[in-house]
């Protein structure tokens, strides 16, 4: 068996049936780690085989009776761990060890899932294409010559590749989405404060979400059902009960009334902010649309005015928070000194620095503020008469490695179609779409704020349509 055919739900079938073992599981994650990690440049720490094994051994003579029994995950290096060291993707961080596990590593702990290793990462998670880790970048499953998407690519490329059956993420402004959507994923960056951040390492702590990255839209809602909540330890978890994603999931049966938003403004900003849309993408994503109306949805035109600004806005709040959150990591209290940061952490610092500063905070941050303000209204005026929102998730499929390295600014603008939905703190979900050539694409669907269950079930309506998420990397 090679476990790169399995879902999370094709799994604990098989297990509950007695077909299969989660000892097979492991064993076939660890050979394709053996197999791809170095070439495709995947895990930064890999758990040792004889816990693991003996992980698999007490599930497999105690039953599968949780809801993650056995499921191998891979964590993105960001979430601390005791048994694993902690990078961000960072030499500052090269040999930080956590005296404590992330909330979100003990929920799943707790519901049976066995913890693989650490993935690859841009460094603090900033950047789009994974290149900006300080351990190289990561290759997509799909083409060795193409970036994964960032910033948690190793995360994405593990679940293509069969290391995992599922991974977690960030998503500050797109860090869920764009790798998910260039490895033919499914990735959530749910609403802001669903699910706690206690544990993981901060980049912009009014933007970042944790979410995950899986096969299909059932494997997605099962992870959030199991890491979705209230946490003490996080105040800006949001005090809502956490919904019940699996039933809500065969909640519909097709797409009669529901109402899909398009917005020509958001569509356009994207458009002009960068060289203009891949031409097969934007064929892709008409076509999407073509299959949410042929499945019944009604499509609306809708005002997006100030998604024009969004990009802007987000380069002045994003590095302003980075700046201050980075600022613990003095060489004092955690790993090595500031010479260790790379340059995009540099460059970052630098720029939240001034924003923050004296005579510009009022100019930049607080400006900034005020239109994100704007971007929130403009988002809950739509959510009035539309149920989701409909828009790319890159303007580009995965560019080769090495493509943008010496443009940070062209890198910036491909985030214009996710950056919104940070933001506005909203729910949005990235959904395999199909193919240019070699590399998948995906969609975006954006929901309201706790709109979860929605999202979860509309897509899945899409996925049973065009079973995208059938395909494999062909390696
Ligand atoms: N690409 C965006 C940035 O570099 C988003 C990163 C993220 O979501 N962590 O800021």
């Amino acid at each position: 068996m090679n476990i790169r055919d399995y879902t999370i739900q094709s799994a604990l079938k098989e297990m509950r049936a007695g077909t299969l073992r989660a000892k097979d599981l492991i064993l076939s994650c660890l050979e394709n780690i053996e197999r791809y990690t170095e070439t495709y440049n995947v895990l930064l720490s890999v758990a040792a085989k004889e816990d693991l094994l003996a992980e698999a051994k007490k599930i497999d003579s105690s039953g599968y009776d949780k809801p993650l029994s056995g499921i191998p995950i891979v964590l993105k290096d960001i979430f601390s761990t005791t048994s694993l060291r902690t990078t961000a993707g960072s030499k500052v961080l090269e040999n930080y060890h956590a005296p404590y596990e992330a909330t979100v590593v003990k929920k799943l702990r707790e519901a049976g899932a066995i913890i693989i290793g650490k993935a690859n990462q841009d460094a603090w998670a900033h950047g789009s294409t994974g290149e900006n880790s300080d351990f190289g970048p990561t290759s997509s499953a799909y083409d060795i010559k193409y970036v994964a998407g960032g910033s948690s690519s190793g995360s994405a490329t593990a679940v293509a590749l069969g290391m995992c059956l599922a991974s977690t993420g960030t998503d500050t402004g797109g860090s869920i989405r764009v790798p998910a959507s260039f490895n033919n994923l499914v990735g959530l960056k749910p609403t802001y404060g669903r699910v706690s951040r206690y544990g993981i390492i901060a980049m912009a702590s009014s933007l970042d979400s944790v979410g995950h990255m899986t096969k299909t839209v059932y494997d997605n809602a099962l992870m959030l059902s199991v890491t979705a909540g209230i946490d003490p330890y996080d105040a800006t978890t949001g005090q809502k009960s956490v919904s019940d994603y699996l039933s809500a999931i065969s909640s519909l049966q097709s797409l009669k009334g529901i109402t899909i938003g398009v917005s020509p403004d958001y569509l356009t900003v994207g458009k002009k902010a960068t060289d203009g849309m891949n031409p097969e993408l934007e064929k892709l994503t008409e076509e999407a649309l073509g299959v949410f109306t042929a499945l019944g949805a009604t499509i609306k035109e809708i005002d997006l005015p100030h998604t024009k600004d969004a990009l802007e806005t987000y380069y002045v709040l994003c590095p302003s928070e980075v700046s201050s959150n980075l600022g613990r990591y003095d060489g004092i209290r955690y790993g090595n000194t500031r010479d260790a940061f790379g340059l995009e952490a540099r460059r970052r610092i630098m720029i939240g620095t001034y924003t923050l500063s004296a005579g510009y905070y009022d100019a930049y941050y607080k400006t900034a503020q005020k239109v994100r303000t704007l971007v929130c209204q403009e988002f809950e005026k739509a959510f009035e008469t539309v149920d989701v929102v409909f828009a790319p998730v890159s303007p580009s499929p995965s560019p080769l490695i090495g493509e943008f390295v010496n443009d940070p600014l062209a890198l910036y603008l491909s985030d214009i179609y996710t950056v919104p939905v940070n933001l506005a703190g909203l729910a949005g979900l990235s959904l395999p779409a199909g193919f240019v050539g070699t590399l998948p694409v995906g969609i975006q669907l954006i929901g309201k704020q706790w709109s979860e269950e929605r999202l979860y079930a509309i897509s899945n309506v899409y996925e049973k349509k065009t079973e995208w998420y059938k395909r494999r990397p062909k390696v």
